[in-house]
């Protein structure tokens, strides 16, 4: 047996318009960027808030790299725990209000982490079938018995909770679903964990910074404690604007994961210049209210011109903004529409979404100005309607 079918399965790939290219970027991320030599306006990062290329962001990640230097040398059991991992997982704590926090290099990493800690095949874990795709790979590696439930369905969740004769029972969804932008009913979907002793585990990768007052994502946003979410998961490469993650709970849990999370265990923690830069970002993030309201505006904008255009929107809250198209040929068809336009929007495809669902993720940032609304409205006139 070779490699031979390699070109092969390649090229079907590309007939099928499910290549996947990379373009590469040549400034930081802000609402203008510099992709393949050429200018865009880009509705497409994560980085909800603007912090991602944010001064102060960066002057703490220039001082703490002054002070720790870049790597972090080590694994967190090892020497690689520095001061600046440690003040942060404290600071997580607080504005999590949970009694701790466990800082982890990716949040594809926290979830594989997480799961894995606490499940194996005596067990069971219950996840949306929507989930994004580290959490869905977690549960499967966790050798647990792995069952999907119908999109946001506590009762679909429930007739499968009820069949279980599992050891532990850990429920695991989006808090923020990431290709969709809907927010998960954590009210329903905890009142089942809580009616048949199972643990519930949010990823709210999308929610921190984007919901609550204090952007304290889906569990400020429901006022849900750590005995509704016993596993919160906050992702830093999002709104926060950094890179990393966080997994906070109680004390047990979190010295579980010490004990037994193999994506924690056998890594180098990541730079204490970035931890040190987190901090800095999250008193940005939290204090920083107007950076939700002007999302808030925009989010409204955005949304009321697609209707008077008749262009099909998802159930969305949040700045995940995607344009329902279909079939994956004409999702890059519009999005290279629009980057002859200047705008610059990846087209989202199977396997990433179901098949039959390919669409335009558009993402909005507190970086964005009305005007720049407004171009990307007149540019879907012209290319999408
Ligand atoms: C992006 C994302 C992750 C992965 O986080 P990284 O830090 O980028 O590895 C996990 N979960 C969800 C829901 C995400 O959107």
């Amino acid at each position: 047996m070779s490699f031979d079918d390699l070109a092969s399965e390649l090229a079907v790939r590309k007939q099928q318009s499910l290549y996947r290219h990379r373009r590469t970027l040549e400034t930081p991320q802000d609402p203008i960027v510099q992709v393949d030599g050429r200018e865009y306006l880009a509705f497409c990062s994560n980085d909800y808030l603007g912090l991602a290329n944010h001064p102060d962001v960066i002057r703490s990640f220039q001082k703490a790299a002054n002070q720790y230097g870049v790597g972090g040398g080590a694994s967190h059991l090892v020497n690689g725990h520095s001061k600046a991992h440690h003040d942060l997982e404290e600071a997580l704590a607080e504005f999590t209000g949970r009694p701790r926090a466990l800082l982890f290099s990716t949040g594809y990493m926290a979830n594989l982490g997480a799961v894995n800690a606490l499940l194996d095949k005596r067990d069971a874990v219950f996840e949306d079938r929507l989930n994004h795709a580290s959490l869905l790979d977690a549960g499967l590696l966790s050798g647990a018995r792995f069952q999907r439930y119908l999109h946001n369905d506590a009762e679909s969740l429930e007739s499968r909770l009820c069949k279980t004769e599992a050891r532990r029972k850990l429920v695991v969804t989006d808090g923020v679903f990431s290709m969709d932008g809907d927010v998960a009913d954590l009210l329903s979907i905890s009142a089942e964990c809580a009616k048949h002793d199972a643990w519930l585990m949010v990823d709210d990768a999308h929610g921190f910074g984007c919901l609550g007052h204090q952007g304290g994502g889906c569990a400020e946003h429901f006022a849900m404690k750590e005995d509704q979410i016993q596993v919160l998961i906050g992702t830093l490469g999002k709104g926060f604007g950094t890179a990393g993650a966080f997994v906070a709970g109680t004390e047990e849990l979190i010295e579980t994961l010490i004990q037994h999370a193999r994506t924690y265990i056998y890594t180098t923690s990541m730079p204490p210049a970035v931890a040190a830069a987190t901090l800095t970002s999250l008193k940005l993030l939290r204090e920083e209210t107007w950076r939700r309201d002007k999302l808030e505006a925009l989010i409204n904008q955005f949304r009321k011109g697609c209707e008077s255009l008749g262009l099909e929107l998802m159930d969305s809250p949040t700045p995940i903004q995607p344009i329902m198209v279909g079939e994956s040929d004409k999702a890059i068809q519009i999005s290279k529409g629009l980057e002859k336009e200047g705008i610059f929007i990846s087209a989202i495809r199977p396997p990433t979404v179901p098949k039959g669902s390919a669409r335009l993720r558009v993402t909005l940032s507190a970086a964005h100005s009305e005007a720049q609304v407004e171009r990307l409205l007149s540019a879907l006139e012209k290319v999408a309607c």
